[in-house]
């Protein structure tokens, strides 16, 4: 898909903050972020939204969590916890239609009841 923005940043074709990248998948830092660390999980296959996943991306979907695990210790987030996060759809405020996994760290990120309550994360 040239005219999606996560397919071509994951091949090469837009820059970005490229922090790991393999056969299947690449990390980059998110433009806006929203945490010391932010960092984007995005699978070279185009797929919408987790939504639109099927059996055959089972794997690839293991092997993008296994990706965040390994990036967020090398970023030595794992001593004082992480955040990973799906947006799907329109209550999510998914605003890139191209399967992403957010990791978050750096600081307290704030619990599910402080976000529910107002909070941006
Ligand atoms: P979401 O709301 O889950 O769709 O989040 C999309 C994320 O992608 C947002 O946090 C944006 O800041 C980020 N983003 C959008 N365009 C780019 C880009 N060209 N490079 C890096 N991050 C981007
Ligand atoms: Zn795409």
């Amino acid at each position: 898909m040239d005219e999606c923005i996560f397919c071509r940043i994951s091949v090469g074709k837009s820059p970005a903050n490229i922090e790991y990248s393999d056969n299947d998948v690449a990390v980059f830092w998110d433009i806006n972020p929203r945490a010391p660390v932010h960092l984007l999980v995005v699978p070279k296959k185009h797929i919408p939204s987790v939504d639109d996943m099927s059996e055959v991306d089972e794997k690839l979907f293991g092997h993008m969590i296994g990706v965040a695990r390994k990036v967020a210790k090398d970023k030595e987030l794992n001593k004082d916890g992480y955040r990973l996060v799906f947006n799907v759809g329109k209550n999510s405020g998914q605003i890139v239609d191209h399967v992403h996994l957010h990791i978050l760290g750096g600081q307290p990120l704030g619990t599910m009841n402080e976000q529910m309550n107002g909070s941006q994360l």
